[in-house]
């Protein structure tokens, strides 16, 4: 899978995807990730992105042109379509459904804001899908950027040692992870639960199981309404 990131600060996006599972996916050659700098393809001397709001106001605008230049040059890097994702607290909210939507496409681009945001006009002509990291407002859509980065590498075919582990994950099966222990089993903060020792993997799977649903009915019961449990699961519970 290949991420094009358009930023004004395109060292930090290499950054964050060069370390942990991310960069191991990269060297892996499971995950390119580019980043492009709009500054490089700004007209004046100044290499101006930004400009005021019609209509006033404070804060700025990023501009058009050298986001258009920017994101051609990106397009035309590689043969492969690019579903272009804008970075903005007024997107659809991401959530693991989606990231694992985005994982199976060949090409995305992230598309970060700064200041007050893109004009309008090529968010309407250019950008396929706004999303948000959460109902809170970040001074660029970099951090973002990187929250789908990782998302979306970690799940890569060969990106974690152990495939499993994703599958085990809070809300890849719609409710929250089981809680996890290591060593020791015995510590002044408490022991490790004894089923957890047992050797029995029907036992511990039965556990982590209610575990699990006790968890997400505790923490996050909006996640039961729109859960169904599996049959080997419903079994499990039933045994
Ligand atoms: N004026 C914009 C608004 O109120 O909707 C906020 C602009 S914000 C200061 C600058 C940039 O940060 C945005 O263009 C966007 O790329 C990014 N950003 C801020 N909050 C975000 C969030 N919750 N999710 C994703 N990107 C965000």
């Amino acid at each position: 899978m290949r991420i094009d990131v358009v930023s004004l600060f395109p060292d930090f996006v290499r950054q964050c995807a060069a370390v942990g599972v991310v960069g191991r996916a990269q060297q892996r050659e499971l995950l390119q990730v580019e980043a492009w700098n709009p500054r490089d393809y700004a007209i004046d001397r100044h290499r101006s992105v930004d400009s005021s709001s019609y209509g006033g106001g404070p804060g700025m605008v990023m501009m058009i042109e050298p986001l258009r230049t920017t994101l051609a040059a990106m397009r035309a890097a590689a043969p492969e379509a690019v579903h272009l994702i804008y970075l903005s607290p007024q997107g659809t909210r991401l959530t693991q459904g989606r990231v694992e939507a985005l994982a199976k496409l060949p090409r995305i681009g992230l598309l970060c804001g700064r200041y007050e945001g893109v004009d309008e006009r090529l968010l309407a002509h250019e950008v396929d899908e706004e999303l948000s990291i959460g109902d809170y407002v970040l001074s660029g859509g970099e951090l973002a950027a990187a929250v789908i980065i990782d998302a979306v590498g970690r799940l890569q075919d060969g990106a974690l040692n152990d495939a499993q582990s994703a599958e085990q994950d809070s809300f890849s099966d719609g409710l929250l992870d089981c809680p996890h222990y290591g060593k020791p089993v015995h510590h002044a903060l408490g022991d490790v639960p004894e089923v957890l020792l047992s050797g029995d993997h029907a036992a511990i799977a039965r556990w982590r199981l209610k575990q699990s649903l006790g968890r997400t009915w505790l923490r996050r019961p909006d996640l039961l309404s729109q859960c169904w449990l599996d049959a080997e699961s419903r079994a499990l519970l039933e045994e």
